[in-house]
């Protein structure tokens, strides 16, 4: 406790400082910034400790009728890495996931329907207990992701502290266009990027906190509401037409939108999300042998799992000789 007041504090100092020595500049152009290979990184200090896992908040978004389907094989497999910084999201009491989850399963009161205000009722939930959290990074997936903690934390060192960071990737080859209601019955028509929620994304403390004014209780709803368009597309618009800021493009971020068969096996490792899911009538999942057939794991995310955390109890063990 003692502990994380002192790094809070050591954080309030640091952005006291750093707002006076620097200025943050936006890119202007129209598509979304690629990420640096090898970006500029501020040396450790005692004042930002290198980033850890724990500082990093990992949001999953569920609903009653995934509890069972979905969300059990993410508590097996990457969740059981993450536990003390994942946090749960539904719309419906569940027994059997309090016991495993605790206070990490958050029951919202968002209703249990597939539409844009329960979506981001959701949405709202997630952003406003990282908020409360004090944690460096906000990470959102859905109950259809693997989330690489390992990948997560390596891609996310790679940003200083002093930048506004949105990062994921985009459904969309071009920006999305929403109208914007103005006052005296005008509307504006405006253009952004944003992060496809099924991919996952992550938005760092600094840029979270400026969004803070369209994105917190109430607001993110609201806001919503404005563009009619569902959460993932409001948070790009927060960020790009609100803040003036961009989208940071990451290929390690995966939905089931994309052919996921395309990754070869190499690459797997290095990614930070995948998904799996039906795509034109055809499961849509990463290639991979084994160890698990694909009847016993058709997501693949088990296998996955062992091919990147071997020393799990459930994983075959290989038999030294
Ligand atoms: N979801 C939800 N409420 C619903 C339906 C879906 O919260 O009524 C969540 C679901 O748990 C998942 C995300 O929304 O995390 C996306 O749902 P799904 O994967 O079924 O649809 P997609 O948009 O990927 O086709
Ligand atoms: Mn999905």
């Amino acid at each position: 406790m003692q502990c994380r007041l002192l790094r809070g504090l050591a954080g309030a100092l640091l952005t006291l400082l750093c707002m006076g020595l620097l200025s943050l500049r936006y890119h202007s152009g129209q598509s979304p910034q690629a990420v640096q290979e090898a970006p500029w990184q501020s040396p450790p200090s005692p004042l930002s400790p290198e980033l850890q896992l724990q500082d990093v908040f990992i949001a999953v978004k569920t609903t009653r009728t995934f509890h069972h389907s979905r969300l059990e094989l993410l508590l097996d497999t990457w969740v059981s890495r993450t536990r003390e910084q994942t946090f749960v999201f539904t719309d419906s009491p569940d027994e059997g996931l309090q016991e495993r989850l605790g206070s990490h399963l958050v029951v919202t009161n968002c209703s249990a329907e597939h539409t844009h205000p329960a979506l981001s009722c959701k949405m709202a939930a997630e952003f406003d207990t990282f908020l409360a959290s004090g944690l460096r990074w906000f990470c959102h997936v859905d109950d259809d992701n693997y989330v690489n903690p390992r990948a997560l934390l390596k891609l996310l060192k790679t940003f200083p502290q002093t930048r506004d960071v949105y990062l994921g990737r985009p459904s969309l080859n071009r920006p999305i266009r929403a109208s914007e209601p103005r006052p005296h019955n005008r509307t504006r028509l405006v253009q952004f990027w944003f992060a496809t929620g099924g991919a996952g994304f992550c938005i760092n403390r600094k840029l979270a906190l400026k969004m803070a004014p369209w994105a917190s209780g109430p607001r993110f709803v609201e806001t919503s509401a404005l563009i009619r368009l569902p959460d993932d597309c409001t948070v790009g618009y927060i960020v790009e037409c609100k803040l003036g800021g961009h989208l940071q493009l990451s290929p390690l971020f995966h939905s089931h939108l994309e052919t996921l068969q395309l990754l070869g096996a190499a690459q797997l490792p290095e990614q930070v999300t995948l998904s799996y899911g039906i795509f034109e009538g055809k499961l849509n999942v990463i290639k991979l042998e084994g160890p698990f057939s694909p009847e016993e794991d058709p997501s693949r995310f088990r296998s996955l799992h062992c091919l990147l955390y071997p020393d799990t109890p459930w994983c075959p063990q290989l038999v030294a000789r």
